[in-house]
């Protein structure tokens, strides 16, 4: 650190993405990422023409891109927000409605408490029950903000629209914000109830369900109000924060919603049968709805399959925090893949 840092982010512990590495080909089940490409409306929409039209800045406004993410959505354009990928969403949504502080799950996406931070907001953090699922009761008239990822994140365990609602409507006083970073592989989405409830934020991603990770894009649906908060903070930091391409990239990809419901269908498929195939090799496998599993092996530990498995050339995600260190997360990639994965894991716990 050089001795002109800002005081108030010397203490700053940083989020670790997980890892990118471009010394060598893996195959990467670490990050979640889609193994389908994007739709090939999306490839069409990056013409030589779009591309020479980078010498204009983006439109601020998204317009086009939030029209079509309305319709989708059963929304106006004004209750949907825009970003450079999720994860500034939610950091703009900590800058906005943390003041009284906020309240998330000790085992969920490890951004939360980072936002938290950054923007020097208090946190209740909150143990999942013992089999890893949220307590809806735990958030109820809670007086802060309230983050949830449904499903959850690394566990992959969703709660029910109706759950939410519960949560929802016990904070009127505050913001809950429920990040749907992975509800297409098969949980409900608590959209629709933004209609009825103005406190509530639903914020999803393009990174994950519609193969665009590297593209950085994100919404967020909600209550006007809410909408015109979080755009009073990306104007007053980076108005054009959605390049060209990427507003171009994410129309496509609303005109192509058969070829992503189809490929989460797959993904769906695929998640069931490793999870079948751990099971039987003795792992213990939580009931995922998202594009990954999280399972633990009593045979080895979790850093250790992690590290033998990254030799072998594949990448998984293991985090070394409390409750979870038996724990991987192993995204769902393709069924080649996987079956690629399993092999390994049979050879390694078979040594
Ligand atoms: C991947 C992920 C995000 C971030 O997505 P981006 O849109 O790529 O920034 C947000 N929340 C959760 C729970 C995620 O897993």
């Amino acid at each position: 650190m050089s001795r002109f840092m800002n005081r108030k982010y010397r203490d700053l512990t940083e989020y670790v993405p997980g890892e990118q590495p471009q010394d060598r080909q893996y195959i990467k089940l670490n990050t979640n990422e889609s193994p389908f490409p994007p739709s090939d409306g999306v490839i069409q929409a990056i013409t030589k023409e779009a591309i020479a039209d980078l010498r204009l800045y983006s439109d601020p406004e998204s317009r086009a891109l939030k029209a079509k993410l309305a319709s989708a959505n059963g929304v106006l354009p004004e209750n949907i927000f825009v970003s450079n990928g999720s994860d500034d969403i939610l950091n703009f949504a900590f800058m906005a409605f943390g003041e009284d502080g906020a309240a998330f799950p000790d085992i969920s996406y490890g951004f939360y408490s980072v936002f938290a931070d950054l923007n020097h907001v208090r946190t209740d953090v909150i143990p999942l029950r013992e089999d890893f699922a949220v307590n809806p009761a735990d958030y109820c008239g809670r007086r802060e903000l309230v983050v949830l990822a449904n499903p959850n994140a690394p566990t992959g365990i969703a709660l029910s629209v109706a759950e939410i609602e519960k949560i929802v409507s016990a904070n009127p006083d505050h913001i809950v914000l429920v990040d749907e970073a992975y509800v297409d592989f098969g949980a409900e989405s608590c959209c629709s109830l933004t209609g009825k409830y103005r406190n509530l934020l639903v914020v999803q991603t393009y990174s994950k369900s519609r193969s665009m990770a590297g593209a950085r894009l994100g919404f967020a649906i909600a209550d006007r109000q809410i909408i015109a908060d979080l755009e009073k903070i990306k104007y007053s930091t980076n108005p054009y924060n959605i390049n060209r391409l990427t507003q171009l990239a994410g129309i496509a990809a609303q005109n192509d919603g058969a070829y992503y419901a189809e490929n989460c269908r797959t993904i769906a498929a695929t998640r069931a049968y490793v999870t079948e195939e751990l099971k039987k090799l003795g792992f213990s496998v939580t009931d995922s709805k998202a594009n990954f599993v999280f399972a633990k092996s009593d045979r080895i530990g979790g850093g250790e399959l992690y590290r033998k498995l990254k030799e072998r050339g594949i990448l998984i995600r293991h985090f070394d925090q409390a409750r979870i260190a038996d724990y991987n997360r192993i995204t769902v990639g393709s069924r080649e893949e996987m079956d690629i994965f399993l092999q390994n894991v049979r050879e390694i716990i078979g040594e």
